[in-house]
């Protein structure tokens, strides 16, 4: 279905919103000349700026400069979802993972998170009102069961909470969810206010952020941009989906596409569905559905099953892939018929990077002069906070709580060579799409499409169909 909307024709309405909200985007000089620093960070998305204030938590005095190819919000950071999640949400998994230990130790610190945004002190919209996965078929059902067993095994069964029918119709009515999971431990920001707040917030506590400065290494401690040169004790890489093709990383990280489409304002149909709570929603697919409401009434339902990149390349087909924001409407039309009359005003989409499990890395280069964190699989507004914490203190020497967290770790699974990585991970997502499109349905698909679905599996990677 090709959406009301393409994609790519505007900018993120959030990215507007947060704009119009500072009188006019006012961007930083970019940086010339040479610059010596303390800690130097590349990237000023939500990982590169909660690892500056994290620095200068631990450090007041340390000189800290951000380098920003463009502006604070150009990447994910200003145009997702807003669905800031810790990890009891991911526990079963991560108890897969980690172990029950590790993972319930995870889980407890992004209790953290939506604190940490708190104190930021500005207003993100954060709506603390929780997570609601919702079943639409018998097989998704069996995601939540999972979820709540998995909560209720780490003696906090508070935080997967069952929800009938009934239940779940309590808090948004759809003839499409069959049961849900409440997950209390979650909420909603305005993502691209929150990665504003963080900007200024860094600038107000003495980081020095340079925008419009793409940065590349230059040897050891070196970093090169297109006017200036930085030497740094230690340099933190918060890139994101940019780093996929950079050696510490290669082999870890896959790129997909998601993609957005956001309604006019419909306050009175969002109370004649009685959805009204502020809950952001997901359904339980492996390429999910995610949707939320706004303060002003509009509904944002977005959809993970976006292209898979080609090597390092993050060009149009995260920002222009028209059939998965059809995808995303069909989403928004098939789960809340409710909203039939809703019109699309805006879509968009942006790159994912994603690890083999699905669980963002924090790691070191071998001479242990850079840090980097990459692969929030779609899962960065909350755990940004976490990796933050833990590249600032990797990157002053601490030994603590947060370089010891699981996030930390050398080595994950891995994801297969390029070109391999690129064909086959096409060929397993649309196996995967069409299994789950079948799922709804009420249909199977062919076997020969299940097993390429269940491959990723097979090979010990946390993706494709159980
Ligand atoms: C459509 C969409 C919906 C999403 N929804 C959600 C959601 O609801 N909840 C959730 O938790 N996550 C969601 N995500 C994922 C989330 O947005 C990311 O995980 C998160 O923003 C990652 O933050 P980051 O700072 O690591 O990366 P980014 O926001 O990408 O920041 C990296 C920055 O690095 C800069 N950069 C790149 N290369 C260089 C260079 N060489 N030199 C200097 N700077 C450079 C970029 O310009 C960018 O600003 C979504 C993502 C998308 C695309």
């Amino acid at each position: 279905m090709q959406p009301s909307v393409a994609p790519g024709g505007a900018p993120p309405w959030w990215l507007e919103e947060a704009f119009a909200a500072e009188g006019g985007r006012v961007d930083t000089e970019p940086l010339t000349g040479d610059l010596e620093v303390d800690v130097a960070i590349v990237g000023g998305g939500y990982t590169g700026l909660w690892t500056a204030l994290g620095v200068l938590d631990r450090e007041p005095s340390a000189a800290v400069a951000v380098l920003e190819a463009e502006f604070c919000g150009a990447g994910p950071s200003g145009r997702n979802a807003g669905f800031m999640e810790g990890y009891w949400p991911a526990l079963a998994e991560l108890v897969d993972l980690f172990g029950a230990g590790r993972a319930i130790e995870l889980a407890e610190a992004g209790e953290a998170i939506r604190p940490a945004v708190r104190a930021l002190g500005d207003d993100v919209w954060l709506r603390e009102s929780g997570m609601l996965t919702v079943a639409t078929t018998e097989l998704q059902e069996r995601v939540l069961d999972r979820a709540v067993a998995a909560a209720a095994a780490a003696g906090r069964p508070d935080q997967a909470v069952a929800l009938s029918r009934d239940e779940v119709a309590e808090r948004c009515r759809s003839p499409r969810f069959r049961r849900g999971v409440l997950f209390p431990d979650t909420g909603t920001v305005q993502p691209a206010l929150l990665v504003r707040a963080l900007r200024r917030s860094a600038i107000a506590r003495g980081a020095r952020l340079f925008e419009g400065t793409p940065a590349r290494s230059d040897g050891a401690g070196r970093l090169r941009t297109p006017r200036g040169r930085v030497r740094a004790d230690r340099i933190v890489v918060a890139t994101n989906a940019a780093m996929t093709d950079w050696r510490p990383v290669r082999g870890r990280l896959t790129v997909f596409g998601s993609y957005v489409v956001l309604t006019e304002p419909v306050p009175g149909l969002l109370a004649e569905i009685g959805w009204t709570g502020g809950e952001a929603v997901v359904d339980a697919r492996m390429f999910l559905h995610y949707f939320r409401t706004t303060n002003d009434g509009r509904v944002l339902m977005g959809s993970g099953s976006g292209p898979i990149g080609r090597g390092n390349r993050i060009d149009r087909r995260f920002t222009h892939d028209a059939p998965t924001a059809g995808r995303a409407e069909l989403g928004l039309r098939r789960l809340l018929p409710g909203l039939a009359g809703a019109r699309i005003e805006r879509s968009w989409g942006g790159p994912i990077d994603v690890s083999a499990d699905h669980i963002p890395f924090v790691g070191t280069t071998a001479d242990g002069s850079v840090h980097f964190a990459a692969g929030f699989s779609g899962n960065g507004v909350g755990p940004s906070y976490l990796a933050g914490q833990a590249l600032a203190s990797l990157a002053t020497g601490r030994d603590d709580r947060w370089s010891s967290l699981p996030l930390v770790r050398a080595r994950g699974s891995g994801v297969p060579p390029e070109p391999l990585r690129y064909v086959g991970g096409a060929t397993i997502r649309r196996a995967i799409l069409a299994c789950e499109e079948a799922d709804e349905a009420g249909l199977r698909a062919p076997r020969p499409v299940r097993a390429i679905a269940a491959l990723p599996r097979l090979l010990g990677m946390r993706l494709g169909m159980r």
